[in-house]
């Protein structure tokens, strides 16, 4: 399967969704399927509860903010476009070892998953200097780093995010310390999976942000979502930005950049 040229941001929307995956029945309605109270609404998705007490439902949207919400528009098609990356990664990374939220794709837009507390942490992994790890340190971004970092923060529209460490998260009770172990644990075996996985679709993965969450019994899983809005590529050839960098920075080419990594996740190699 070929879902669109190799370069150029050849996709259109319509056929690298075709072509990517074959179209799934809307949602029936049943008790699996049912929308439910709004239990949270962020920048980029929708979480409705279920008639199942253990399940939710969320909901991709097409709006896109940078700069702590300052920055707003709507990207089209990439709530199905992230939903889609999103649900064909999940259960790739659960075989090989990480727990995860997912359950199934839904429609378009929509996914059902386990219900979770997310934990007000967020990891960030990064192999390649960009955004405000340059900015902070003062690195020329594409700077290749000697081994992969993972960075907290503190998850706060409020706050913009700020970086923490460990001792903070334990300390304001966020997480315990074993938790943020296998947290770490976690995140360096997405890592693990991930660069290759990308690097076979002529993908570098520069840095990536992740969201954990506790099941109903303390598991501790990954939740949230992997797609250009939460990750940096670059193609392995051109260094060409293929991720939310070209929203935040005016590149144009935005929805274009998103269905090219569609397109390359879903390759069948
Ligand atoms: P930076 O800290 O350099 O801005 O971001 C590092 C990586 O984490 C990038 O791939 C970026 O997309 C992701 N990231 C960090 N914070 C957030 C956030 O609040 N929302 C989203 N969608 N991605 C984030």
């Amino acid at each position: 399967m070929q879902a669109s040229p190799r370069h150029g941001f050849g996709g259109r929307l319509s056929y690298v969704w075709q072509t990517a995956r074959p179209p799934r029945p809307a949602p029936t309605g049943d008790r699996m399927t049912t929308r439910g109270e709004l239990k949270y609404e962020g920048k980029a998705k929708r979480v409705y509860a279920t008639p199942h007490p253990g399940e939710y439902i969320v909901e991709y949207k097409d709006d896109a903010t940078a700069f702590n919400g300052v920055k707003k528009a709507q990207i089209g098609g990439k709530g199905a476009i992230n939903n889609a990356i999103t649900a064909h990664l999940f259960p790739q990374l659960e075989q090989a070892g990480v727990p995860t939220h997912f359950i199934e794709r839904l429609s378009d837009t929509e996914q059902r998953v386990r219900a979770v507390t997310i934990i007000p942490v967020e990891v960030i992994v990064r192999n390649v200097a960009a955004g405000s790890f340059s900015k902070r340190l003062g690195i020329e971004e594409g700077t290749v780093l000697a081994r992969p970092v993972v960075e907290y923060c503190y998850k706060s529209d409020a706050l913009g995010d700020p970086l923490i460490n460990t001792d903070t998260a334990v300390a304001l009770g966020w997480a315990t310390p074993e938790e943020l172990t296998r947290i770490r644990e976690l995140a360096l075996k997405v890592q693990a999976f991930l660069v290759p996985y990308f690097a076979a679709r002529g993908v570098r993965l520069i840095d990536f942000k992740l969201e954990f969450g506790r099941l109903a019994d303390g598991t501790v899983v990954l939740a949230d979502e992997i797609s250009p809005d939460t990750c940096r590529f670059w193609d392995a050839e051109t260094n060409e930005k293929l991720d939310k960098d070209r929203f935040r920075r005016d590149l144009g080419g935005v929805e274009d950049a998103y269905s090219e990594m569609l397109a390359r996740v879903t390759r069948e190699l």
